[in-house]
């Protein structure tokens, strides 16, 4: 279904006012699988809103008018579209009967034949009743086209819309439904160049790619009558996509690590620790505390976090981690061995179940002759200790630090996954 808005208001054009019910209408049409094609602005005038109604009328199956419901002379959507549709306008009697409490509750307010249009709807619509306010909206086809009326006030069109439009609008259309991929370990570009014929043929479902800080989702969405129709929908396309392998040769099933929009990986960290009832800890070199600040982000931290180290010198890698200096300094700061016994005594030390240790080159220079953007990250667990060597590249000492922080927190996840 095509559908487009329509803003009436000289206000909009002269920048006084920001059209956002066009914003607003637009994110609710997108959740109900409408699709907007336009959204177009007028003034308060009679022979460009005539112009305007008559090309959405052309091209679209849904026109969505808003502004220029009220009593004052300016205000004339509901007049032109009926003009244009050569229909007349009749009283609503609920409306009407909403006008004369309004007027019976206020003696001040001068009841003048102006607000009785207010009450008014072009014969043959449904009305919309104004929960906020007095004037009346309206829904009516005409001819295949379905055309909706709307107040201009943002405190008025929200409810119309939300109690008496949406449901109206639901039930012969076809809602949206999405699902969002989470993937870590690959770049947007390479994932986008290995899907490159599923994304350039989409349709049904649509196939949008969205590249983060170190990680890219890719939102599913298709249109269906329910959630179970959508799901075997979207499931199918998520086999087909998962099965595909990067140019290393990984498959894309390993690399997704969740999903939905909210769930980064040290949300799930933190979640899978809280389910297990573990603890972790962290020693960090060059991220200085912010894989430990992450951990922090998430309410009830207190059950999973006890408390860690920032070491970022030799000596206090030495002193405070209680490491001989002297193998330090034999096997370099940036180093399998430093990250490991990095992560080994931190855990030790605060007595918790999992342990990260990190270690690496945040730049621009390089350390112990290794590049900037190479980075160890040590994992002790009660049974193993590990680590792997990291190359982000060159980037920003920023981008470096929280891609090194978010490569272990996934190092985290698979091994939570996996015990
Ligand atoms: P009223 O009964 O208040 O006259 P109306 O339905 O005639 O309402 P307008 O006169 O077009 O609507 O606009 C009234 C007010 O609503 C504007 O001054 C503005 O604050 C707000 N408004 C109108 N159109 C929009 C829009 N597209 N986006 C955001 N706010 C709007
Ligand atoms: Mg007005």
């Amino acid at each position: 279904m095509k559908a487009e808005v329509i803003a009436v208001g000289t206000e909009i054009l002269t920048g006084q006012i920001v059209n956002t019910n066009a914003q607003f209408l637009s994110e609710k049409m997108a959740d109900l699988g409408i699709d907007i094609y336009f959204q177009t602005a007028v003034g308060d005038n009679e022979d460009r809103l005539l112009s305007v109604i008559d090309i959405a009328s052309q091209r679209s199956d849904l026109v969505i008018l808003c502004g220029g419901l009220g009593p004052t002379e300016d205000d004339l959507t509901k007049e032109t579209l009926a003009k244009y549709l050569k229909k007349e306008l009749v009283f609503d009697p609920v409306a009407h009967q909403k006008l004369d409490h309004f007027f019976a509750s206020r003696s001040k307010f001068l009841r003048t034949p102006n607000n009785e249009r207010q009450a008014q709807i072009i014969e043959g619509s449904l009305p919309l009743q104004n929960i906020t306010g007095l004037a009346v909206g309206g829904f009516l086809e005409v001819n295949g086209v379905s055309y909706v009326l709307l107040p201009g006030p943002p405190s008025e069109l929200k409810p119309m819309v939300n109690e008496y439009l949406l449901p109206i609008l639901s039930t012969n259309h076809n809602k949206l439904y999405s699902r969002v991929l989470r993937f870590f370990g690959i770049g947007e570009s390479h994932l986008v160049t290995i899907l490159s014929d599923f994304i350039h043929n989409q349709t049904d479902p649509t196939i949008a790619p969205y590249a983060k800080l170190g990680e890219v989702t890719l939102r599913l969405s298709t249109k269906a009558d329910n959630q179970e129709l959508a799901d075997s929908k979207l499931n199918s396309l998520e086999a087909q996509l998962l099965q595909r392998k990067t140019l290393e040769g990984e498959k894309l099933a390993d690399l997704l690590y969740g999903y939905g929009e909210d769930n980064s990986l040290a949300r799930q960290v933190v979640e899978l620790l809280k389910e297990k009832a573990m603890t972790l800890t962290a020693a960090e070199s060059l991220t200085a505390g912010l894989f430990q600040a992450n951990l922090a982000d998430f309410s009830g931290a207190s059950q999973i976090f006890k408390g860690g180290f920032v070491t970022y010198s030799i000596e206090e890698k030495a002193k405070m981690l209680d490491i001989p200096l002297s193998q330090l300094q034999e096997h370099g700061v940036v180093s399998h061995f430093t990250a490991k016994k990095m992560a080994e005594q931190s855990r030790k030390l605060t007595a918790s179940d999992i342990a990260i240790g990190l270690t690496g080159v945040a730049g621009p220079d390089e350390l112990e002759g290794h590049k900037a953007g190479t980075v160890f990250i040590g994992i002790a667990t009660e049974k193993t200790v590990e680590s792997i060597e990291v190359r982000i590249g060159q980037r920003s000492r920023y981008d470096i630090r929280q891609i090194a922080s978010l490569y272990a927190f996934n190092l985290v996840l698979k091994t939570l996954l996996n015990s």
